[in-house]
């Protein structure tokens, strides 16, 4: 049984145990405390007094103890990578990349926070003197979802502490490990500056929203978790940054690498067994190369290697859990149902005694008003749609309410830019999907949510802005109120 690890020690609480299961072989590896409003009133103590040393300690010093704070990450890559696949799946040399760059998360802010710097204004007399400064909110709260545990813990906690802020991270209860394995690394800041709980979302992450010693809730997770979280912070007027679900739209013309495109279409479809936010959701090929195109995913996905993520020759791993691959097959039969076709794969694998193990899938004669493609469907599956030309794929792709990201292969710079122009979408990815870079901006828009993280802009999302003005005359000005009978006291 693991425990909170709050004021930089770990707090032996007796509360109900949630067990995590590892999803390749459905065993319980560990339980977490179901924690509760004490847990959140505890955690937001500590860095309630956190704060008071940790926002006035200086860059250089800040900068110093994140750059350890990715020294450490690094050291424990392999054991972080191997429990991140025990707890949550993904191959083993998935998670060794995504631990890198979780490491390199707090290396980017650690330089980003020490080297940013403010703005003068131009005053409206002489004498004065305008400029504004950043300053931390207080104490953020860092709600995780569990397909990029680290990765997507990093975006926050990194630019929140560069920021001066204080932490608690509530990871979600289906991979908390890796997580919590972190408090050594944490370790390294003042006691109280990060602190690590667990619980539910509903019990636990609520108790922390509405607690009023709490400044910002960030949140990574379904747009119906955000729809709840959101509706709690608006109670609190809390500032909320909502990162939430995907669908993404993956475009390829007719005068695509048909090789390169397929390749590309399958990892952006498949990794993490689909599980991803930006993952490609639906497939809009040119009719011209449809069938080409089809043929060509369809062998590709053939030769996918679905297993235990230890194993090194494993491609795709298991689903988190029942729950999640159960709704993807019942979206697919909800398909098939309505008259799609199933190329390969479409059921779960019976190769598998235990596990969560979803055969990757290609389907074809799908449509727009499918459940499998108006909404998010988080699994390995690959629905393909044909469109006459340019002008209708974008159509299809901005026919969504969601507004992640958006993919598009060709050579064709008119087509490119167009389609990049008009379709809503935080990211637009030309011949290359799912990149990220730390400094560029990450986001999304309409239900996907409206903030960003990386880059600037995900360091700004951490501070509030002041208004400094100065007057070095100690002038009242009559003329600036000239209507104002407080004049006469002036003049
Ligand atoms: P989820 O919404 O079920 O849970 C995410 C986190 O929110 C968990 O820690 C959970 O405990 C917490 N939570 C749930 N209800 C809550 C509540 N009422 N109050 C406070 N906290 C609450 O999501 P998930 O299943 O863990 O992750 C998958 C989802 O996350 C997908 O929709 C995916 O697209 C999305 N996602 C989005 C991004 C992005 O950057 N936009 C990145 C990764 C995943």
């Amino acid at each position: 049984m693991k425990h909170p690890w709050i004021a930089g020690k770990w707090h032996k609480v007796r509360r109900p145990a949630i067990p995590v299961v590892n999803p390749a072989t459905e065993e319980t590896i560990d339980c977490i405390p179901r924690g509760n409003a004490e847990d959140a009133e505890m955690a937001v103590r500590a860095a309630r007094a956190a704060f008071k040393t940790w926002r006035w300690m200086p860059g250089v010093e800040k900068a110093a103890l994140l750059h350890e704070i990715a020294r450490r990450i690094r050291a424990r890559q392999p054991a972080l990578a191997r429990l991140m696949t025990l707890e949550g799946g993904k191959p083993f040399c998935e998670n060794r990349d995504e631990v890198e760059w979780s490491a390199a998360c707090f290396d980017y802010y650690a330089e980003i926070g020490r080297h940013s710097r403010g703005n003068s204004i131009p005053p409206v007399f002489a004498h004065q003197v305008n400029f504004t400064i950043k300053e931390p909110y207080g104490v953020v709260v860092a709600i995780v979802p569990w397909n990029y545990p680290l990765l997507l813990m990093a975006w926050k906690v990194a630019p929140a502490l560069a920021a001066g802020n204080t932490v608690i991270i509530k990871p979600s209860s289906e991979t908390p490990l890796a997580t919590l394995a972190l408090a050594d690394a944490f370790s390294t800041l003042p006691a109280g500056t990060v602190n690590i709980v667990t619980g539910s979302g509903e019990e636990l992450g609520a108790a922390l929203i509405r607690h009023p010693g709490t400044d910002l809730i960030a949140v990574t997770g379904s747009v119906e978790t955000g729809q709840r979280v959101g509706a709690l912070c608006a109670e609190q007027i809390k500032k909320v940054h909502l990162e939430l679900g995907g669908n993404d739209p993956f475009i390829v013309c007719s005068d695509a690498n048909l090789e390169i495109a397929s390749r590309a279409a399958c990892w952006a479809a498949y990794l993490n067994a689909g599980q991803v936010c930006t993952g490609a959701k639906r497939f809009y090929v040119f009719d011209a190369i449809a069938d080409n195109f089809t043929r060509g995913i369809v062998r590709f996905t053939r030769s996918l290697k679905l297993g235990s993520g230890l194993n090194p020759t494993t491609d795709i791993g298991p689903m988190i859990h029942l729950r999640q691959l159960e709704d993807v097959h019942a979206r697919v039969q909800d398909a098939v149902g309505q008259g799609a076709r199933v190329l390969c794969g479409g059921r779960r694998s019976p190769k598998f005694k235990k596990g969560f193990f979803y055969e990757p899938t290609v389907m074809a004669d799908v449509n727009q008003d499918m459940r499998l493609v108006r909404t998010e469907t988080f699994g390995p599956i690959l629905p393909i749609m044909r469109v006459q030309g340019m002008d209708e794929a974008i159509e299809m792709a901005n026919d969504s309410a969601y507004g992640l990201g958006a993919n598009i292969y060709t050579n064709n710079m008119e087509w490119a830019m167009k389609a990049m122009e008009r379709i809503t979408a935080g990211t637009f990815w030309i011949n290359d999907p799912l990149s990220d870079n730390d400094a560029a901006p990450f986001g999304g828009m309409r239900r996907t949510g409206h903030s960003r993280e990386l880059g600037e802009e995900g360091l700004d999302e951490f501070r509030e802005t002041k208004h400094v003005h100065l007057d070095y005359k100690q002038e009242i000005k009559p003329y600036w109120y000239p209507y104002s009978r407080y004049n006469r006291l002036t003049s």
